[in-house]
């Protein structure tokens, strides 16, 4: 159950950054010009911080780092990152398309003059919802793998209120006394007590885990 956790916790904050990244390069506006929407990726802005961001966490979870504060202010970095742009997007994105028909004003009077119909460059019916592009709109759901990832990964670990505060942050404490261990403790060196599911076998001491019935270096039955 706790290696599914940890193995489920941790391929939710890859996954995470992944999204984050990916959504940094898809559109994050939608402009409404000569007919066509033409999009503008997230990279020509802000979005070259959120793939950065998102990468580091996918590949620093990948190779193993506990990381899991850095993680969750990234995760928290990119949602108002992707919050603030998208506001900007809804007010500063439609307020640039007005400005832009109110240049093609005076075009427009003079063609009124010669009983031309007038021209428009954008599309200025559209909603400021309707500018925001994909890549925004991922941007959250990136961020809520990570965040869901890092909390998973929590519980993959025999937990305290102790040792919660330790283990928030990434390191490994003993639940008892919530001294600081290493992955390979199977005993808190402070206190004495069991810190891992792990055990000893009785034959060639190799540490194998505590569900497996065989030792997987000298054959010796496990016995629960
Ligand atoms: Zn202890
Ligand atoms: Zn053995």
């Amino acid at each position: 159950m706790r290696s599914v956790l940890f193995f489920a916790g941790r391929w939710l904050t890859i996954a995470g950054g992944a999204i984050v990244a990916a959504g940094s390069l898809m559109p994050w506006a939608e402009l409404p010009i000569l007919g066509v929407s033409i999009p503008v990726s997230g990279l020509f802005g802000l979005g070259s911080v959120t793939c950065a961001l998102g990468l580091a966490v996918s590949v620093l979870c990948y190779r193993g780092y506990r990381l899991r504060l850095l993680y969750l202010l990234i995760a928290g970095a990119v949602l108002w990152i992707a919050a603030q742009k998208t506001m900007s997007v809804k007010i500063e994105t439609r307020s640039m398309l007005l400005s832009m028909e109110m240049q093609l004003y005076p075009i427009n009077q003079a063609l009124a003059q010669l009983g031309a119909p007038p021209v428009s460059v954008t599309d200025t019916s559209k909603k400021g919802s309707d500018l925001v592009g994909v890549g925004l709109w991922l941007m959250p759901i990136g961020s809520g793998l990570i965040l869901a990832g890092c909390l998973t990964s929590l519980f993959c670990r025999p937990l305290s209120f102790r040792s919660l505060p330790f283990e928030f942050v990434g390191f490994l404490a003993c639940r008892h006394c919530a001294t600081l261990v290493s992955g390979e403790m199977l005993v808190c060196p402070k206190c004495g007590r069991g810190i891992s599911d792990k055990r000893p076998c009785p034959k060639c001491f190799q540490v194998v885990e505590g569900n497996h019935r065989f030792c997987f270096r000298c054959g010796e039955t496990m016995h629960p």
